[in-house]
């Protein structure tokens, strides 16, 4: 929630005159309450339709206070505090909270002790008074977080071969710190993390301070903008931190594998022209600070996690990957900054917002840098899309995830198949108007979270007139409409190999 103000003292007069309240309805057999107290807890969502039960109804988190403290080993569950603070959008008997896999020790709610059962993926917390909408409230839960994970069940942490790293994209940050787990609630993030002597921790944001206690050291580290829970990022390694500097004095910093810095600093030292070249075609970088974090882990991908993007080693140092190749992956993540990173999807169907301008702005730099043309690649995608759209459905309205699936609802249909709608749109209203709208969408909703129906919205209006149609037909049809200008574009039969090839394995 990009607009709250930050967390004041909670009222707890305010909780008191809620049960006198509650106890009052009774008697006239009207309940506000949004589960009543006697129902068996069950587990709840904010309706997402991909993600049912992810994210909670009756609160905005304003703030994650996260304490983890490392053993050493990887494969060791790390003992953690978390706290969040809350503002109720309604009468609450019971807070849900997301959170499986670990083990919870307690739970506070504004300083008393909590009651606490789990359902489902929820940590379903009933305080001692009940809550009032528009309460502020302060929720402490003391937890294990267990990085080791069944096979069916994969995330957040991503054990590398030093420590770990984290991957929560889409709906595995509940698998390593309780949370409103939906971007949608976006909330600021401090962070503490303690580690034996030797190892450095890195997350989101700023550094704050490190303290020495005996033999460990603990790390804490801030964001300055409001930020979703599936790009939360804690880095434990042997590692060491660079530092360079961006556009306008922007502190760029990078986490590297100590022994592999030599091989991975010509790659790391492309970051500030890249962010000029993305101010250049959107505007001014949205965060405090941006680098790369180089994990030693085969993840089969990289994730935007904010101010501080997840890239597999391997990617930089398997020569097999052509050069323009890997510089275009780069720019994918960064390009999230602005695209699902401080413009967040209000929900997971609006996934084809981040992964389709994040692609374009991948081939956009391929294009006018390594002689890779964005038409050609466009075309070959057009060839491709109805297969996409058979397989993954339309770019705004995917089909759910497969179970046990690792690709999950991150398939081309959203990727080249959604940067297909945005060279449709360029080809619509012209490249002039298409820059308007980029700029203006990323200006206009820093910090927030935006529909696919606000970007129809503004597209009309940047190109003044009602695109509704066109935007229905290429978001949501299950064929691909014409291409504008380019009449001879046709659906190409399936190639004896994966059109993917080498993309679509990187770049979540
Ligand atoms: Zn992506």
């Amino acid at each position: 929630m990009p607009h709250t103000p930050h967390s004041p003292t909670p009222r707890p007069r305010a909780r008191a005159r809620r049960r006198l309240r509650a106890a009052a309805l009774l008697a006239s057999a009207v309940s506000v309450c949004l589960v009543a107290a006697s129902a068996p807890p069950t587990p709840l969502g904010v309706g997402d339709r991909l993600f049912p039960q992810l994210g909670n109804p009756g609160y905005d988190v304003t703030a994650y206070d996260l304490s983890f403290t490392y053993s050493g080993s990887n494969s060791e569950p790390l003992r953690a505090v978390t706290t969040i603070e809350a503002r109720t959008t309604a009468d609450l008997d019971r807070i849900n909270l997301d959170f499986a896999h670990g083990k919870v020790d307690s739970v506070e709610v504004d300083g008393d002790p909590a009651a606490f059962t789990t359902a489902g993926e929820d940590l379903v917390v009933t305080p001692e008074d009940a809550l009032d909408e528009g309460d502020w409230t302060r929720i402490t839960v003391r937890h294990s977080s267990d990085p080791v994970y069944p096979e069916d069940r994969q995330g957040g942490w991503v054990r590398t071969a030093d420590g770990l790293a984290m991957a929560n994209q889409a709906d595995v940050a509940h698998l390593v710190f309780p949370c409103n787990d939906h971007p949608s609630d976006k909330a600021r993030f401090t962070f503490h993390i303690t580690a034996p002597d030797g190892l450095t921790a890195v997350a989101n944001g700023l550094p704050t301070g490190v303290e020495h206690t005996g033999p460990t050291t603990t790390w804490s580290y801030r964001t300055g903008h409001p930020m979703a829970t599936e790009l939360a990022q804690v880095s434990i390694g042997r590692s060491t931190v660079l530092h360079r500097t961006g556009p306008h004095g922007l502190p760029v910093r990078d986490v590297v594998p100590t022994e592999h810095r030599a091989a991975l600093e010509p790659w790391l030292a492309k970051t500030p022209d890249q962010i000029a070249w993305m101010e250049r075609k959107v505007g001014r970088y949205p965060f405090e600070t941006y680098g790369l974090l180089m994990a030693d882990a085969t993840t089969g991908f990289e994730l935007e996690t904010q101010t501080l993007s997840l890239f597999e080693r391997e990617l930089f140092t398997e020569p097999a990957y052509p050069k323009w190749y890997v510089e275009s992956i780069m720019v994918h993540e960064l390009a999230h900054q602005w695209f699902g990173n401080s413009v967040s999807p209000a929900t997971w169907s609006d996934l084809w917002l981040n992964e389709g301008h994040a692609t374009w702005y991948e081939a956009l730099y391929a294009e006018e840098t390594a002689d890779k043309p964005m038409a050609a690649r466009m075309k070959a995608a057009y060839g491709a899309s109805d297969r996409w759209r058979t397989a993954g459905g339309p770019p705004a309205a995917p089909k759910p995830p497969k179970n046990g699936s690792k690709t999950g609802i991150f398939r081309s249909n959203v990727y080249d198949g959604a940067a297909l709608v945005l060279y449709a749109l360029r080809q619509e209203i012209g490249p002039a108007a298409f820059d308007r709208v980029e700029r203006a969408w990323v200006a206009r909703n820093q910090d927030g979270v935006a529909t696919t129906a606000d970007f129809v919205r503004l597209a009309s209006e940047t190109a003044g007139r009602d695109l509704g149609d066109f935007f229905q037909a290429w978001l949501y049809g299950e064929k691909t409409p014409p291409m504008p200008g380019h009449p001879d574009w046709k659906q190409a039969p399936a190639a004896k190999t994966p059109a993917k090839a080498a993309h679509g394995a990187h770049g979540e």
